[in-house]
């Protein structure tokens, strides 16, 4: 079989970019080796797929080369995709921080896209994996489940390691170094945080505890947002979030109460209960069963009158500080994205082109592009897919 693009991967990056090349009036085949396309779609947003965020700048993604985003994420912004989910009367709600959703489901984001790609003629074949790719004088030829492929055009979409269960391989980076692209070490990203050792055994009860508001901190990065204890650790957005910065060893801190001077609090709190034990009156702030644990564990707990201000003021400082450590992440297993990947030095930030071989692109997740939570990694997904669809 002959066709002008190839894309390895019918995930978000892969299908926009069809698209994009379909309209163009080039002979496109997608392959993915899963028995369904989108499946990361399909699971994203709690089911609904948080599809961008109105507030996308370069900022919001953790690569090598910072800048490396910019031109792809101008180019095609989140009201480009905006207006191509209300052409398809897609229903759709900002939830928090510029994050839309779909009011239904997330299937209508790739029956939409899968609706795009037919209206440009592009081929989609599920259950098609690639065994392995070579370089020809006219482009390069691939063994496929289905026979071998000749493409003028190869576009690696084949996302990070993330949700294994979910068709993800790291094909994408043995393919870049196959080459001779530099991949950058990957880890998981926007995953759980593991507790071991004694923060495990204090906290492990806590299963289930919210707080709807913490500030979590590694070095000068912080994110403000809900928090939640788990068996094995922490999770929740505030922690996702500050997951993809910390490594092992990182000085991780969490803001209890990010909202008050917790000191000046308890000062007051000591004038107006001065017979209410700490635990009491942190229980008004905190959940009870958190404000209770950390009194056993950290703070000890007496009548606020015994206390003097001072050591109010420092116990104030310290529901500021929270110095948990974290051991580990949940991986792979749970994790939203890779962080890592592709060297972005090897590509052209206009077009995703590899610039050591012509024709071969690499888009999305696979390269080391990683969005924080909130809708900017589909906006990197379809920004990078339509910047190499456009050419390739
Ligand atoms: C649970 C979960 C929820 C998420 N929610 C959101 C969200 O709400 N908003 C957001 O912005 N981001 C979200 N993300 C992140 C987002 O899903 C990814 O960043 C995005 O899907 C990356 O797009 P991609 O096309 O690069 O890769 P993918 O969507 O992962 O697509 C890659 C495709 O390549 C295929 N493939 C892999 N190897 C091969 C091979 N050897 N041969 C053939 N095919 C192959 C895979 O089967 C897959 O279909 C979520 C991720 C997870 C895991």
């Amino acid at each position: 079989m002959r066709v002008d693009v190839l894309i390895i991967g019918a995930g978000a990056a892969g299908l926009m970019c069809a698209i994009g090349a379909g309209q163009r009036g080039r002979r496109v085949l997608v392959v993915d080796h899963a028995n369904k396309v989108g499946k990361k779609i399909l699971m994203s947003g709690g089911g609904r797929c948080n599809f961008t965020n109105l507030g996308v700048t370069p900022a919001q993604y953790l690569s090598a080369n910072p800048h490396f985003a910019t031109s792809a994420l101008a180019r095609y912004t989140p009201w480009d995709f905006i207006a191509l989910v209300e052409k398809h009367r897609i229903a759709y709600h900002e939830k928090e921080l510029g994050q839309l959703f779909c009011d239904d489901s997330s299937k209508q984001i790739v029956r939409m896209l899968l609706d795009e790609c037919a209206a440009a003629g592009v081929s989609v074949e599920a259950n098609c994996g690639v065994q392995h790719v070579r370089k020809t004088p006219e482009g390069f030829s691939v063994h496929t489940a289905r026979g071998e492929v000749h493409a003028a055009s190869l576009v690696v979409a084949s996302g990070g390691l993330s949700v294994p269960s979910m068709g993800a391989s790291g094909f994408g980076y043995e393919l870049a170094r196959q080459f001779g692209h530099a991949v950058l070490p990957t880890r998981a990203g926007l995953v759980p945080l593991t507790l071991s050792g004694k923060h495990q055994e204090h906290y492990r009860d806590l299963a289930g505890v919210a707080l709807p508001l913490v500030e979590t901190r590694v070095g000068k990065r912080g994110f403000r947002a809900g928090l939640l204890f788990t068996h094995r650790g922490l999770s929740g957005p505030a922690v996702l979030q500050i997951s993809s910065y910390w490594q092992p060893g990182a000085d991780l801190r969490i803001d209890l109460l990010p909202d008050q001077d917790a000191g000046d609090w308890l000062i007051g709190q000591r004038h107006a209960r001065p017979l209410a034990e700490l635990k009491a009156v942190l229980g008004d702030a905190l959940p009870k069963r958190l404000a209770q644990r950390l009194c056993e564990q950290w703070l000890d707990s007496r009548p606020m009158r015994q206390y003097r201000e001072t050591e109010l003021g420092q116990i104030g400082a310290q529901l500021k500080s929270w110095p948990i450590t974290a051991s580990g992440t949940e991986g792979y297993r749970t994790a939203e994205v890779t962080l890592g990947g592709v060297d972005t030095d090897g590509l052209s930030s206009t077009t995703m082109q590899s610039k050591l071989v012509p024709g071969l692109y690499f888009i999305g997740e696979v390269v080391d592009v990683t969005g924080w939570l909130g809708g900017y990694n589909f906006q990197w997904a379809w920004a990078s897919g339509r910047a190499a669809g456009e050419v390739a």
